[in-house]
């Protein structure tokens, strides 16, 4: 084992850096813009490859959410195909996304084959083939994906059906062949959503349908754009990851089967001197990213920002922000991509909320807001916000989405592995609030207090060098443009100058499900705010100013206790939360019910987002995952203990017994070491029985509710306690006995 590390570490020092080629014409570089979207079956692209009235047959059909004709639907598959085909496209795949958190998909060949019956017998002929009813529909054996009980195995029917929303795309196989993928929702036979993007669609119409109705009451008549038909929340994603050594990886059984490291001691340096953020990006690291965004671009996914995290070998990738159903779709794509490419690099990717203990984990910030489909962001302060009714309405929308329902929020990032990092003084904590920063609050304040406003508020504030508010004393700088909102990087939903940061969410989560919730709670606020408006109303023709102040102001005052922008990381806090009757939902136990709380279910049932058994079956299939995450964690764990772990100290023991032995006796100082090592086995071999116990006694638990709420006591706490201890032996046992690379060779190789 201890040569396996070397040589692993020896490897990577003499791997050459793998070269990536960007696509070339007349034997120079593309540009990025030119090769955008390649691999992307666009609206245009089809525009060009159909006749007329059939495209707009098809864009009719696919914006009024219309079931597609025969005709239609045959002429698109054939187009798409013969486009994908001359991209070497040899499969097509419906791609879905299960409640797995990842995608799915099964290929099929375009082969068909066509039988020719004649008197000189059956001739068989090979032609390449695909149907609209191909394209529209797929039926994939629906019994082995996560369905909460919602359906048993004799009736495993599920259907994958087009997203005609996303476009569809190829993507390279090996041998240069490639696969058409067709995004897809996943429903069963009932028609019950089995998948993340059907709600998320389903939440998208809800918001856009509250959205313009809103508008159409505050807005003058005879305002621009007052006729707006369709709004959308638009999604930017943060993904962070670490990127570390694929053969030192394979070493740790804990880190590829959990995707965390079950034990490790902190080496001496990691992050403390904070050298790493945003510093220089190692060179196989920026090959390997290089590589990821090339394949992406292509793929039509924007990316546009990587940068290095805080922790060592830890990374971000950003794409530009779009419609939050293809950001969606996106930030699994990068994923993927990132998961495959960094393979060829030798690499493998971590996605896990806390692959090391002591060290920062990973998150995924999403970046929310609500465009017209004029491209307008409704969350754009603009110059004045306190007289832009617009924005004014849907921030107050937001902040009584989030106020009623942020538990049901809390419920969204919950899951085993996040349970690490939400609170763990490097992320959000539990407790669910909103930083607006200090404009805004005086915004909001003079409202609220019916006075004026104390300062007016640029979006942006214009300073020359040498100005009153930023001064950087160098005469040779240009103008410096400051954003509207200071930064607080410690709250868990913050206002950053034109949109939302939801940063509670999880890195290895798909973020379809928490967008869903944000977009469905919004979404029912504003009908509440719609109401409200219209009740001020009356009977008048029109909203006078004052009954919008009466209802804004309301809002306001009903709010405030989620309003937070202090330090979120603080001992304070948690106290004061409390006192204002936030919610502190600690861990992922105590979230999940949140699911199922009439305020938050009938919330989700009463525009159709999720059905009630939709609901439950969601809230079985998150309480099955999490079991079984820490149930593989303990099975992991006890396995390495028994055959690695252990062992390895055993083998030490010996070697020292024996040096004792051999060496005159009792002044030997290996006896020191010895006396050391022994209780510390001891312990870990009487922990080692209690956790078989435990597991044991654990599976006999019938209930999943309680389960649930017994994992922390018989998995999660004996392998915490037992890890000290294998810990306390990693410093013991000499390097060479040691069974595992150590956390200093997996951060910094
Ligand atoms: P930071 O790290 O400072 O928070 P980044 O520039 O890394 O910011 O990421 C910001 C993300 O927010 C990007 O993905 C960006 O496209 C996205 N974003 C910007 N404007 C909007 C918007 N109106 N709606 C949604 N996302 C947005
Ligand atoms: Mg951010």
């Amino acid at each position: 084992e201890y040569q396996a590390r070397i040589n692993s570490i020896k490897n990577s020092y003499n791997r050459p850096i793998r070269e990536v080629q960007i696509p070339q014409k007349d034997g120079k570089p593309m540009y990025t813009s030119e090769f955008f979207g390649s691999n992307v079956f666009s609206f245009k692209t089809l525009e060009k490859r159909l006749p007329k009235p059939v495209y707009q047959c098809f864009i009719k059909q696919m914006r009024g959410r219309q079931v597609m004709d025969k005709n239609t639907a045959d002429s698109v598959a054939h187009a798409v195909r013969i486009w994908a085909m001359d991209r070497g496209a040899t499969h097509f795949t419906h791609w879905f996304q299960p409640q797995t958190g990842s995608t799915a998909e099964k290929h099929d060949s375009f082969l068909t084959l066509k039988s020719n019956f004649s008197s000189q017998g059956h001739e068989i002929t090979p032609i390449d083939a695909f149907s609209g009813s191909q394209l529209l529909q797929a039926e994939p054996d629906a019994s082995s994906f996560p369905s909460g009980g919602m359906r048993t195995t004799f009736e495993a029917r599920g259907y994958t059906v087009w997203d005609t929303t996303s476009p569809m795309f190829v993507r390279a196989g090996p041998h240069g062949t490639s696969v058409l993928y067709i995004p897809s929702i996943f429903i069963s036979y009932n028609g019950d959503a089995l998948d993340e993007k059907t709600v998320l669609l389903r939440s998208s119409e809800a918001i856009s349908k509250a959205a313009v109705e809103l508008l159409e009451l505050i807005d003058s008549p005879t305002e621009e754009n007052s006729t707006v038909s369709h709004i959308y929340t638009t999604l930017g994603v943060e993904q962070e990851f670490f990127l570390i050594d694929r053969e030192l990886c394979g070493l740790r059984k804990d880190l590829k089967i959990t995707g965390r490291t079950l034990f490790g001691r902190l080496p001496p340096k990691h992050q403390q001197l904070e050298d790493h953020y945003f510093g220089k990006m190692p060179t196989h690291i920026l090959s390997t990213i290089s590589e990821v965004e090339l394949e992406l671009i292509k793929l039509g996914v924007p990316v546009k920002t990587r940068h290095n995290e805080v922790a060592p070998s830890q990374f971000e990738m950003a794409p530009i922000f779009e419609n939050s159903s293809i950001a969606v779709d996106h930030n699994l794509l990068i994923m993927e991509v990132l998961h495959r490419v960094a393979h060829r690099h030798n690499l493998e990717v971590l996605f896990h909320e806390k692959p090391f203990k002591g060290i920062n984990g990973s998150g995924k910030h999403c970046n929310w807001s609500l465009s017209t489909d004029y491209g307008e962001n409704l969350l754009d302060p603009t110059n004045s916000p306190e007289k832009n009714d617009r924005f004014l309405f849907f921030l107050i929308a937001i902040l009584n989405a989030v106020y009623v329902h942020a538990g049901l929020l809390r419920l969204g990032v919950a899951s085993a592995s996040n349970d690490h990092r939400l609170g763990a003084n490097e992320a959000p904590p539990a407790i669910i609030s909103i930083f607006l920063g200090k404009h805004l609050t005086e915004v909001l304040d003079s409202i609220e207090e019916d006075r004026t406003i104390k300062y007016s508020l640029p979006h942006v504030e214009r300073i020359k060098v040498g100005g009153t508010a930023i001064d950087v004393k160098i005469s040779s700088l240009p103008e410096i443009l400051r954003d509207l909102t200071d930064r607080n990087r410690t709250s868990p939903f913050a206002f950053t100058g034109n949109k939302f940061e939801f940063r509670a969410v999880g890195s290895k989560q798909s973020t379809s499900f928490p967008v869903t919730l944000l977009n469905a709670a919004v979404a029912s606020s504003i009908q509440e705010i719609i109401e409200a408006l219209k009740k001020q109303k009356g009977n008048k023709d029109l909203l006078t100013d004052e009954d919008k102040l009466i209802v804004l102001r309301y809002y306001i005052k009903k709010t405030k206790p989620i309003r937070f922008d202090g330090d979120n990381y603080s001992n304070e806090w948690i106290e004061e939360a409390k006192v204002r009757g936030l919610l502190n939902l600690k861990n992922s136990p105590a979230a999940f019910s949140q699911l199922l709380e009439p305020i938050h279910a009938n919330m989700l049932m009463k525009d159709g987002i999720f059905s009630e058994s939709e609901i439950h079956s969601r809230h079985n299939i998150l309480l099955e995952k999490y079991v079984k995450d820490l149930l593989i964690e303990a099975g992991t764990f006890e396995t390495i203990v028994n055959t690695q772990i252990l062992p390895a100290a055993f083998e030490f023991r010996k070697s020292l017994a024996e040096a004792i032995n051999m060496l005159d006796s009792m002044s030997a100082p290996e006896l020191r070491t010895l006396e050391k090592t022994t209780p510390i086995v001891g312990k870990l071999q009487k922990l080692m029985d209690t956790l078989k116990e435990n597991i044991e006694k654990f599976l006999k638990i019938e209930n999943l509710t309680e389960q649930v709420a017994s994992a922390q006591i018989y998995l999660t706490s004996v392998i915490e306690t037992a890890r000290i201890e294998v810990d306390k032996l990693e410093e013991i046992v000499p390097d060479k006995l040691w069974p595992m690379p150590k956390y200093s060779e997996l951060l910094f190789t």
